[in-house]
This record gives structure tokens, C-alpha cells and sequence, in this order.
């Protein structure tokens, strides 16, 4: 007998219909012996639909209300699928997250899971039924309801998995699995069978919307493995994120992420003297941007150097305007700013162990005669900032030269 946590998406949870069909799948679970324990989201709309009554009354609600608010999603959809589970016969019983005593630090709106009370619900497993948990909430020490973020029932998934000490965690979404690539932008994109947590975690924060990324980095944590699959059609396997040790097919290359969202500032001509990067990045980082690629160029001889940086492109208009006032305090040339640029990334455990994938992923971009504008790499990731007119030119052609495609 297997422990299994599994959590449904909004998607899944969408309607009466599609509430009762998972009720179905998650019956034949049962069926087979396994304990369940199923944590779900709110369905879907209902967060952004919530929100949006708020901002009609405020425009800045406290933190404190919203999550007052938004925990109601994953009430309604904890009961409906207790019901429809006791309707087919298969005994259930729902939670909040404040009733299991999910506790959490009290940062609203994005509060982080500190421990689980195991209590209730190994009560209720051992009185044979699937216990229903609602995710993205908790409570926290004080009792006030807190919410772990957007994608936040995710991590209640993997940190219930953890805590009871689950043989697995499966999360039911409405893509099939983790690919290659955006199989909107490849169609040659394949399911992988399995990827270690490191690269999932570099794939998710590079912009591959598949997992919440605390989810991954608690499951790497605590070693829980992760599976993600559909609840839609049935493909029993999905994609298994596990430990680098039991990833079968190993990969040079496991998968390219691209990154829409960002935007490119350069400051030239600035003095190259200690203190640059500094007074440039502080007011930036007080404006509470955050920056991701940061590059500074050789001092040429003049004693003068270019600084440039990335950031999301929501903060580009904000970020633009600081650079002009850093421009005049430094005495610098000019701002140049450009927020048509998107981010690519190869990732691969493999690349540790070989030398050369950078210089190949920098022939193919020559190749097809695409400009990189900046470059960063860690140990298992090549990242490169390009126009984004090249976006699906650069994703389809690495995709092939690394033969992604291929098992
Ligand atoms: N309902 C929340 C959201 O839409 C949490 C989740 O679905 O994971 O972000
Ligand atoms: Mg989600």
C-alpha cells in the first residue's frame, strides 16, 4: 500500500463535471489500496476573479483581508470534492489549511510553510478515508490566514508529501508533463520521463510555468519525488523530478526555457571607478526591482565602461526613469534601453562534466546570424539575452542541434 499525495489544479477542478470526474480518478486510486491524501487549488478564475473585486474597493488591500479572501477559493473546492467523493461512495473529508494547522510565517500574500500538524490527518487516513486539503493557505502563529502565493498549492502538495513522509507527490495539471521546450514554440517538444530537481528549478525560474518554483526547491529538500501529469487524459507517467541519481536517461542537454518578461538598461560611459555597480544597482534595488543579468564591460582606455541589466519588463518604465537621474549624478554618457529582448537558456546536468556546449550553442545563434546582446551561465545553465524577433528562430534551432527531440 502507497501513500500518494495528489494535488488538482484549477483547471481540473473547473466544474461541477470536471470536480466529479476527479472524484472518479481519484476512487480508482483508492480502489487499488493506496491512501490519498488530495490537495487542491481554487477553480481556476476564481483567485483572479476575487482579486479583482477587491481592487474595485481599494486599490491596495491589506495583505491580511486578501488572504482573508482568496482562501475562500480552496473552501469551496475542498468541500465540492469531498461531496462528490461521498456521493460514488468513497469516504472523504475536507481541511483548510488552518485545520490540518498548516502553520506559516506571517508575510501575507506570499508566507512561507515553517510545519504541518500530521495529527488530523493520519487520523482521518487510518479511519479509511481520502483526507482533502486546501491548498495555497495556511495559518500562522498568531491564527491569522495566511497564503503561500500565486501557484502556492503547489508547495502545500510537495510539503504534505513531506511531511507525511508520502512515497510520492503527483501533480495533476493541464499540461501532460515537463518538455523539452514550449511546445508552442516547438512542436518537436518531448515529454521528458524524468529531470533532476537542479534543472527543474532552472527551468522554472527561467520561465517554464509548470511547477510553482518553492514547490521544487522543498521537494529537492526534503527529497520528495515529484511527478507532474494530467488529469485529463490518462498517461500514467507524466514527467518524474527527482534526484540527479535516479534520472535514467541522462541527457547532455535536458530542456531550453525561454524568458518573455524581460528588459534590457545600459548605462554608457560611465566612470569605471569602485562604487559603479553600487550606484547604479542601489536605487534600483530601493525601487524594489529586482535585477537579473548584470553585465560590465572591460574599461576601455578612456577609464570609462558600460554597465547593463535585465529586468522584468513590468519595471522597465520605473527602472528607465531611475537611470536617468544615476546618469546625471555619475556624470555618464547615456541610457540605452530596450524592452524587446527575451531570454534563452539551455540547461543540462551534462554540462557539467563537458566543455564546448557553450561555444555550440554560440555557432548555432552565428548560424542563423542572431546578435547576442548579453550572456550568463552557471554550472548547469547557458543563458543568453537576444532580440526577441528571434525568440522561436533561436528555441527551434537549438532545439534540433542538441537533438531534443530525439529519446
Ligand atoms: N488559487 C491559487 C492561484 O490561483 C493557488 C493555486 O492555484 O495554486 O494562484
Ligand atoms: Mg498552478
Amino acid at each position: 500500500m502507497a501513500l500518494v499525495v495528489q494535488k488538482y489544479g484549477g483547471t481540473s477542478v473547473g466544474s461541477v463535471e470536471r470536480i466529479t470526474a476527479v472524484a472518479q480518478k481519484i476512487k480508482s486510486f483508492k480502489d487499488k489500496g493506496n491512501q490519498l491524501v488530495v490537495s487542491v487549488s481554487a477553480m481556476s478564475g476564481e483567485t483572479n476573479r476575487m482579486s479583482a473585486l477587491a481592487r474595485e474597493i481599494q486599490d491596495t488591500p491589506s495583505l491580511r483581508e486578501m488572504d482573508v479572501l482568496l482562501t475562500t477559493g480552496e473552501q469551496v473546492t475542498i468541500s465540492l470534492l469531498a461531496m462528490a467523493l461521498q456521493q460514488i461512495g468513497c469516504d472523504a473529508i475536507s481541511y483548510t489549511g488552518a485545520q490540518v494547522r498548516i502553520t506559516t510565517d506571517s508575510q501575507h500574500g506570499k508566507a512561507r510553510i515553517q510545519s504541518i500538524d500530521d495529527h488530523r490527518i493520519k487520523q482521518s487516513l487510518s479511519e479509511g478515508k481520502v483526507v482533502v486539503v486546501a491548498g495555497f493557505q495556511g495559518v500562522d502563529a498568531a491564527g491569522h490566514i495566511t497564503t503561500l502565493g500565486r501557484g502556492g498549492s503547489d508547495t502545500t502538495a510537495v510539503a504534505l508529501a513531506a511531511a507525511l513522509g508520502a512515497d510520492e507527490c503527483q501533480i495533476y495539471t493541464d499540461v501532460d508533463g515537463v518538455y523539452t521546450t514550449d511546445p508552442r514554440i516547438e512542436p518537436n517538444a518531448r515529454k521528458m520521463k524524468s529531470v533532476s530537481y537542479e534543472e527543474m528549478l532552472e527551468m522554472a525560474s527561467l520561465g517554464s510555468k509548470v511547477l510553482q518554483i518553492r514547490s521544487v526547491e522543498f521537494a529537492s529538500k526534503y527529497q520528495v519525488p515529484l511527478r507532474v501529469l494530467s488529469s485529463m487524459i490518462d498517461n500514467p507517467e507524466g514527467t518524474l523530478i527527482t534526484s540527479e541519481e535516479n534520472i535514467v536517461e541522462r541527457a547532455l542537454i535536458s530542456g531550453i526555457a525561454h524568458n518573455k518578461d524581460e528588459a534590457k538598461l545600459s548605462l554608457i560611459g560611465v566612470p569605471d571607478e569602485p562604487g559603479i555597480a553600487y550606484k547604479i544597482l542601489k536605487p534600483i534595488s530601493q525601487a524594489n526591482i529586482e535585477v537579473d543579468m548584470i553585465v560590465q564591460s572591460v574599461s576601455a582606455r578612456e577609464g570609462l565602461t558600460n554597465f547593463a541589466f535585465t529586468v522584468h519588463r513590468d519595471d522597465f518604465d520605473k527602472a528607465q526613469g531611475i537611470l536617468q537621474t544615476v546618469r546625471d549624478e555619475l556624470g555618464a554618457m547615456a541610457v540605452q534601453s530596450d524592452n524587446q529582448v527575451v531570454k534563452v537558456s539551455l540547461v543540462g546536468i551534462g554540462m557539467r562534466s563537458h566543455a564546448g556546449i557553450a561555444a555550440q550553442m554560440f555557432e548555432v545563434l552565428h548560424q542563423e546570424n542572431i546578435n547576442i546582446q548579453m550572456i550568463s551561465t552557471s554550472e548547469i545553465k547557458i543563458s543568453v539575452v537576444i532580440d526577441e524577433k528571434y525568440l522561436e528562430l533561436a528555441v527551434r534551432s537549438l532545439h534540433s542541434e542538441f537533438e531534443l527531440d530525439k529519446e
